[in-house]
């Protein structure tokens, strides 16, 4: 089943109809498909078999209280970067023991909240943050499970497009350098070791990376086992991408399957971090053409969605696909649109050169809107963010209500000025 499709001429999900969403909740909107998640995060735990893994989804790709509801009802672990993504997880109903914090700037008070509820793991990502937490777990009377995040330099001329598993990166400790630090945390009596983490990118659309870094990994491993230091997990981070447009990204299972075999017979849980492969392809955004503007040959359809609802397109030129909701019959060959949204930026547009035949008050759906999309919104140009909705078959549930007008200057107070 695909969790959007067209049904009697009309853009579906699950059971609902995208154009009565959008009368009866308005635009713009977020839509998730409950049957997606649940797709996408059991085609990965799946592929385990009967290899002990733990599936920690990253909560920064749509963190979402009932999205993340659903990922623990399903037994995901969570990847968080901040204390507000712990604090929505605990909401959620996930078990703090089965989350995993990440982050190259974890301040003092999110590490103290995380060691008092009693997360699974820290993956540390420098000595100066590891000396940290030694120092506030002692206080704490506790020992802190601890994963260093270790950079495995993926060499970039074979994968030019990686962005975090270069050593020029900020990310990670290392790989050279790792051993000796093992060796540090193992003296530290507030630091217990329990696992090797590392994560090279996002939108990965190959085996090859992936692969690489877990080898150098798991050599890290075996060297670290031989010098009596036993890990209990390693953790490949997340990065597997999905299909925006043309890519053709490994299957969940083909991923899982190749990490799983070149970690062979060793005795050690297999962890992934993934969050676009789970939420990505199971959301879209709605919005509606207000409209058509043909200026200078350039056809511009201006919609209700901006740059401030969905990033992606301004900030790294991504390529989403753009549907209509009912698509127009008969039409002579339909120009090519700009898709730009009401911001005062030139930089507002959400796809260019597409070519759709429209109408003022058509709805559109821009697929693939479920990862890094609400999560990075934003009220510039004091816009209200857009409702997420969540589908489940035929049941809708209003995930996040639309901002009102009020909660944009909620906590704003006027000045007494003198005058
Ligand atoms: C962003 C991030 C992830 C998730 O990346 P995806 O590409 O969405 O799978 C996992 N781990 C860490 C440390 C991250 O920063």
């Amino acid at each position: 089943m695909k969790p959007f499709d067209y049904r009697h001429g009309r853009l579906q999900v699950e059971q609902v109809d995208l154009q009565t969403l959008a009368e009866i909740h308005g635009t713009p909107a977020y839509v998730y498909s409950a049957a997606a998640l649940r797709a996408n995060y059991g085609a990965l735990a799946a592929a385990f078999g009967p290899q002990p893994h733990r599936i920690c989804y990253a909560v920064k790709a749509n963190g979402n209280l009932a999205v993340l509801q659903l990922l623990a009802g399903l037994g995901a672990g969570f990847d968080i970067v901040s204390v507000g993504e712990l604090e929505r997880v605990l909401l959620a109903g996930g078990e703090p023991e089965r989350i995993v914090f990440s982050g190259v700037g974890k301040r003092e008070a999110e590490m103290r909240r995380a060691l008092e509820v009693g997360i699974g793991c820290f993956n540390v990502e420098s000595a100066s943050e590891l000396r940290r937490l030694d120092r506030l777990a002692q206080a704490l009377g506790q020992r802190a499970p601890v994963s260093l995040r270790v950079n495995p330099d993926v060499d970039a001329a074979t994968h030019p497009y990686i962005a975090t598993g270069l050593k020029e990166n900020k990310f990670g400790i290392d790989i050279d350098r790792a051993a000796e630090l093992y060796g540090q945390a193992a003296a530290m009596p507030g630091i217990r070791l329990v696992g090797i983490d590392c994560h090279i990118g996002s939108q990965l659309t190959t085996l090859a990376p992936f692969v690489d870094a877990l080898e150098r990994v798991l050599a890290l491993y075996d060297r670290l086992q031989a010098q009596g230091i036993e890990l209990a997990h390693i953790d490949v981070g997340g990065g597997l991408g999905i299909r925006y447009r043309d890519e053709q990204p490994p299957a969940a299972a083909a991923w899982v399957g190749a990490l799983r075999e070149r970690v062979g017979g060793r005795p050690v849980a297999l962890w992934l971090e993934p969050g676009r492969a789970i939420v990505g392809e199971a959301g879209v955004l709605l919005t509606r053409v207000e409209y058509l503007k043909v200026q200078q040959g350039h056809h511009f359809a201006i919609v209700d969605a901006g740059m401030n609802d969905l990033l992606r397109p301004s900030l790294y030129q991504a390529w989403h696909d753009i549907l209509p909701v009912s698509p127009r019959r008969d039409e002579p060959p339909p120009p090519a649109w700009d898709i730009v949204g009401p911001v005062c930026e030139t930089g507002d547009f959400l796809g260019k050169q597409r070519e759709l035949a429209l109408a003022e008050g058509d709805l559109l759906a821009v697929m693939s809107a479920g990862a890094y999309a609400f999560t990075m919104a934003s009220q510039y140009n004091a816009r209200p963010r857009p409702p997420e909705l969540l589908v489940d078959g035929a049941h809708v549930h209003v995930a996040r209500a639309r901002e009102t007008l009020a909660d944009l200057w909620a906590g704003e107070r006027l000045a007494d000025l003198p005058a």
